[in-house]
């Protein structure tokens, strides 16, 4: 029987996942379908076909505890008093990623963690393709399960976020890995990392060979059953996947054999280390050859906005690393850019920080960052860790400028804000596109004063 038939459904929140999931329920013998949005003007909501009862403003629970299934976007928190009111008048609480879990048929892996997601579900894809399958990559990686659904798919490669695991519980995964666990989206989580850590740990449940990563133990699992699915981890040492540092570069290694010399990776820093050898153990529980594997490591190009070299001007390298969204992904990029920028690197960053702890960066003040120029919201908390090396500014389109002016040949100016950008842009890719083009458009440090 449909899964659905008869019921009363209401999908809430209108994003590029729910969108999707309008048309896949329109398919069935639904009884009434209902969208909810808390805004009265989403995104998407011309693409809404008609048959769908629109709801626009605040959730009306009353209304909502009349349905028997809520999808909801990961946009929302499943927390939300309307929500929940929901669920204990009845409904199932679910999202797109487990409405998919009923419908998938060839094999899923999986990807979650605080940082690197998006490289690891891009290169391990990438790897995929290169073995020759008909491979989707989807999910909180940009583009909807829905949208990529497809009988001609022989592989999923889905990066999923923690807000998309809690809403998921049937999703039968091949291969997946736990990548990290640092403070993000702690506003979400009452500001445990415990509890957004566990949230992630859901990838566990029904995967049948797990990688977790042996340096953090907040990866491995906690059940007796899925530790024995623990099928290899990464770390930084050279024992299973992992690294053998010597005096000159740093060799990629599994089980102390090695693999590749980091410097064939186009992608830098040991965290895009630690990134290509996840892939490999998801490649390698997927019986992707070896051989694929290190073709795909030596010509995977990386994701934009993602420590992304823009250009070099005047001896000074720009780059834009919009995409660290928080503080250990912006830690990340400072420890990997430094070997290469012994001169210092001035760091802009700034935003929504998100109930973060901002502490961390101060060790790398003075040190490997000589200034730190920050805007946005919470501008003030970075201001905060050191009067000396922090300099406010209004934007950052100032803060290029104020940085390209003081800096010297060999030095870094790095975009890796540590915060979210909804304050002063759309999303980190208009903030990473801003950046780029105020890059391009500087010409020299003399003319920056005539303009
Ligand atoms: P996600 O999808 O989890 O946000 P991305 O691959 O888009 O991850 O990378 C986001 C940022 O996180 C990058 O700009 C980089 O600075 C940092 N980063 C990438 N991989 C790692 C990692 N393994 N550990 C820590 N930081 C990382």
């Amino acid at each position: 029987m449909d899964r659905y038939q008869g019921k009363k459904i209401a999908v809430v929140g209108l994003g590029v996942s729910n969108i999707a999931v309008v048309s896949y329920l329109l398919r069935h013998d639904i009884k009434k379908l209902s969208l909810f949005d808390t805004r009265t003007n989403p995104p998407y909501a011309e693409e809404v076909p008609g048959g769908v009862d629109f709801n626009l403003g605040p959730l009306n629970v009353e209304l909502l505890k009349t349905y028997d299934m809520l999808v909801v976007s990961p946009g929302l928190s499943i927390n939300m008093p309307e929500i929940k009111a929901a669920e204990a008048a009845g409904a199932e609480i679910v999202g797109d990623i487990e409405l998919f879990a009923h419908e998938v048929k060839a094999p899923v892996v999986a990807i979650t963690g605080s940082n690197g997601k998006s490289t690891v579900t891009a290169l391990t894809g990438y790897m995929m393709e290169k073995a020759g399958l008909n491979t989707a990559i989807g999910a909180n990686f940009g583009n909807a399960v829905f949208d990529i659904l497809s009988d001609r798919v022989q592989t999923y490669v889905l990066e999923l976020s923690s807000f998309e695991l809690e809403t998921t519980s049937s999703l039968n995964i091949d291969a997946a890995v736990m990548l990290n666990v640092s403070e993000d989206h702690l506003d979400r989580y009452d500001g445990s990392i415990e509890k957004y850590a566990e949230a992630k740990r859901r990838i566990f449940k029904n995967c049948k060979r797990i990688i977790v990563n042996r340096d953090d133990p907040r990866t491995m699992p906690k059940e007796k059953a899925e530790k024995s699915r623990i099928f290899a981890s990464f770390g930084l040492d050279n024992s299973e996947y992992g690294r053998e540092v010597t005096e000159n570069t740093t060799y990629l290694c599994v089980n102390g054999k090695r693999v590749l010399d980091a410097r064939d990776l186009i992608i830098c820093g040991v965290h895009n280390e630690l990134n290509a050898l996840a892939a490999m153990a998801l490649a390698d529980a997927m019986n992707i050859p070896r051989e694929v594997q290190i073709q795909a490591l030596k010509t995977f190009t990386g994701l934009e906005h993602r420590c992304q070299l823009v250009r070099i001007l005047e001896g000074v390298s720009f780059y834009n690393d919009s995409k660290a969204t928080n503080v250990a992904s912006a830690e990340a990029a400072i420890t990997g850019l430094s070997p290469r920028h012994k001169e210092g690197i001035i760091l802009l960053a700034g935003g929504i920080g998100k109930g973060q702890d901002f502490t961390p960066l101060k060790r790398y003040l003075g040190k490997e960052i000589s200034r730190m120029y920050c805007f946005g919201r919470d501008a003030d908390k970075l201001l905060a860790l050191d009067k000396k090396r922090c300099v406010g500014v209004m934007n950052m389109r100032q803060a290029i400028r104020q940085a390209f002016a003081e800096s010297r040949d060999g030095q870094a100016i790095l975009l890796s804000p540590a915060c979210a950008s909804f304050d002063q842009f759309k999303g980190f890719d208009e903030r990473g596109r801003v950046f780029v083009n105020l890059v391009n458009n500087l010409i020299s440090r003399d003319d920056l004063t005539s303009s």
